[in-house]
């Protein structure tokens, strides 16, 4: 390029980074009153906790800050970028951020990941979790985005649900839009960990898509690090199976082991679970009341008060 070209074309991206606002201002804001206000820092970022995001309970994400994701007008650039925090002094991942483009996207396959162990890694398996493995290797920034494999910064310890449930859908969003129109998508995830806990509560996903303002690709939502039927110790990884006392709520969507044949519902730690013929064993993810709709009732000794 001469030198008259380059300067055209700096002046004319400054200027076009002038003109362009930020998400936030085009798209509207759908404050949730039920949803506690995040804390501020003293920079001026919203910061957000396990406290200020609904508790779990039948979804895999909730729309956080009304669905609106929080990036500074100066971070809207066509300019390919990837940033990874380093590990904290307990070894865990914090923010990652990029702008996705078809240039940071892979050209070849996954390689192997499993070298790497992130905090609170535990090998356990549950026979009615997808793929049995309670944990993932959970990419912050997906594999199919940014094509870091084995990146100790970008992996966390996730369940099955968030990886798949949680935050594959905004992932793969983001990435057809990007295959699909050649533009750039800010993207940033944020694992989100209750004090010295080494595994996160769950992860905030913000994204914008930047040539068109957000009107391809916009959100902010927050995706549990939670699997139903599974009750797990944030601070060290271990886990348990869900029992009838960690039920307060029949209403919850949880996974039940249920019996096809007399139609018995169990949760997944009874007993009874290991007896059923595997023909007429089944695990369902949903409500006691819509098993009970189907003709189900609770099992006398595991689900006795429900
Ligand atoms: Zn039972």
């Amino acid at each position: 390029m001469t030198r008259l070209k380059k300067t055209t074309a700096l002046l004319l991206s400054l200027l076009w980074l002038l003109l362009l606002p930020a998400c936030e201002h085009l798209l509207p804001s759908e404050e949730s009153s039920a949803q506690p206000a995040a804390a501020i820092s003293a920079d001026g970022d919203v910061i957000y906790t396990v406290d200020t995001v609904p508790p779990f309970s039948s979804d895999a994400y909730v729309p956080i800050n009304g669905n609106v994701p929080s990036f500074e007008s100066k971070d809207y650039t066509t300019k390919a970028f990837e940033h990874y925090s380093e590990l904290d002094a307990l070894g865990r991942c914090g923010v990652t951020y990029a702008c996705v483009c078809c240039e940071t996207m892979p050209t070849e396959k996954r390689g192997n990941i499993s070298q790497v162990k992130p905090g609170g890694w535990h090998s356990v398996q549950y026979v009615f979790v997808d793929g049995r493995s309670l944990y993932n290797r959970c990419h912050l920034i997906g594999y199919q985005l940014t094509a870091e494999n084995a990146n100790p910064c970008n992996l966390i310890t996730g369940t099955r649900y968030m990886n798949t449930e949680g935050m594959l859908p905004f992932e793969n969003m983001v990435a057809d839009y990007v295959k699909e129109t050649n533009h750039h998508v800010l993207y940033r995830v944020t694992p989100i960990f209750d004090g010295d806990n080494l595994v996160a509560r769950g992860v905030q996903m913000e994204a914008c898509s930047v040539e068109d303002n957000g009107e391809g690709v916009s959100f902010n939502v927050y995706a549990y690090n939670n699997q139903p039927g599974v009750v797990i110790d944030y601070a060290t990884g271990k886990s348990r199976l869900e029992s009838a006392s960690d039920i307060s709520d029949s209403k919850q969507k949880r996974t039940y082991i249920i019996n096809k044949n007399n139609k018995k519902i169990h949760l997944p730690s009874c007993d009874a679970v290991a007896s059923i013929n595997k023909k007429n064993k089944q695990s369902y993810t949903g409500t006691l009341s819509e098993l009970k709709q189907k003709g189900y009732t609770p099992c006398g000794k595991c689900l006795a008060d429900s």
